[in-house]
């Protein structure tokens, strides 16, 4: 059996080696290492995969989050809603721009934002929704588009872990991920569902006005050559990157069909079993599974994990620190923050191995040695 990997890029590269290396070397020989060709090529093939006007891409997923909220406008004190239950870009460029981050609960069977504790959480000072589709969960987007066209709100969906993924409106409406909200945001960190080889991210929009702004904040406020406007940041994703992207792109509806398959060996292999509940498929979403996370009902969450270990099965926890307990945030008031789902979905949480390329063979050892362990 081949070695088991959280992530395997190095079969999936060998895979596209030809085309990649191909494409590479065309780059190397043009020297247009920034804003090359392939970066426009990939920006509008990207646009026409999600079926939205405007992508502006940046240098990774933490960057467009940024961007996204200094294009919006937003004064110092203005409240940005999050789960607390993320990756911590998510929350953490709402401080740094000196917005404050309001923490709220997460649905335990989607781990996406609740739209109740949303619209208890709504203050006059809230300017904007950040919903997270985790681990390539769509966020339930009719209820949280209804609660910021009620209250004018923004909201900028956090599409790192779940590009390529489609949310259904109850008026039958489908919307790729990311181009639902006034800003869609994603990562292609080499690990995502849609990665490159080094960093990367992308900004999506169908507002003209915003896109105008995005593009300007991305390169240093600029408006025309060295004429600059407001402040900006330097944020590209560079030649290189484009290329491999523009490659792999192509394949993305093939990878999470890989991924759905590997998701539904496991549901398959953990069905019915008391302490455990397999990754909730909503009706309204198609799950891209940028990972595969269980949740232990009286299991011993360490012991499993050094259990796996010593049978050469990686395991992770996805996010063993929710955001309301970082001290990065003690000064945001959020050691007061009662959050009690996602601390519970802290201590039960556990992540297996998933990727394009698991084979059977694999999946199966993977899945009846937690069985093995749960069952002993
Ligand atoms: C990966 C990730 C990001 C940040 O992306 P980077 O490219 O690493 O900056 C933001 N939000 C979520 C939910 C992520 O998973």
């Amino acid at each position: 059996m081949r070695p088991i990997q959280m992530v395997d890029l190095k079969l999936q590269y060998g895979k596209i080696k030809g085309e990649v290396d191909a494409a590479l070397h065309e780059v190397l020989d043009s020297c247009a290492f920034i804003n090359g060709k392939p970066v426009t090529d990939f920006t509008n093939h990207l646009s026409a995969y999600l079926d939205v006007k405007h992508v502006i891409p940046c240098a990774n997923g933490t960057d467009a989050l940024q961007i996204a909220m200094m294009a919006l406008g937003l004064e110092p004190g203005d409240e940005v809603i999050t789960p607390s239950f993320t990756y911590v870009a998510t929350t953490e460029v709402v401080a740094l721009l000196r917005l404050k981050p309001v923490f709220v609960e997460v649905d335990t069977k989607t781990f996406c934002i609740d739209p109740i504790a949303i619209e208890k959480a709504i203050t006059p000072k809230t300017k904007a929704i950040v919903p997270v589709h985790l681990y390539g969960q769509a966020a339930p987007m009719e209820e949280i588009m209804a609660i910021a066209k009620k209250h004018n709100l923004f909201v900028i969906e956090d599409t790192a872990q779940a590009i390529g993924g489609c949310y259904t409106f109850s008026n039958g409406v489908t919307k790729k991920l990311g181009a639902i909200g006034t800003i869609g945001t994603t990562s292609f960190f080499p690990s995502k569902n849609l990665g490159c080889y080094g960093d990367g991210g992308a900004i999506f929009t169908e507002d003209d006005t915003l896109a105008g702004k995005l593009k300007m904040i991305a390169n240093h406020g600029q408006s025309r050559r060295y004429y600059h406007d407001v402040v900006g940041c330097n944020s590209r994703l560079d030649t290189i990157q484009a290329a491999i992207l523009d490659i792999k792109l192509k394949k993305l509806d093939e990878y999470i069909d890989a991924r759905r398959k590997a998701a539904d060996y496991y549901d398959n292999a953990f069905a019915g079993h008391a302490s455990v509940t397999v990754p909730f498929r909503a009706g309204y979403s198609r799950h891209v599974f940028h990972q595969y996370t269980l949740i232990l009902e009286g299991v011993n969450r360490d012991k499993l994990h050094e259990f796996l270990a010593s049978k050469n099965i990686p395991s992770m926890i996805y996010y063993p620190v929710p955001a309301h307990r970082q001290q990065m945030f003690a000064n945001f008031g959020a050691s007061s923050y009662q959050l009690p789902a996602t601390d519970w979905l802290t201590e039960r949480v556990i992540s297996l191995p998933m990727h394009t390329e698991l084979d059977e063979e694999q999946l199966t050892y993977i899945s009846s040695s937690v069985l093995e362990f749960l069952n002993s």
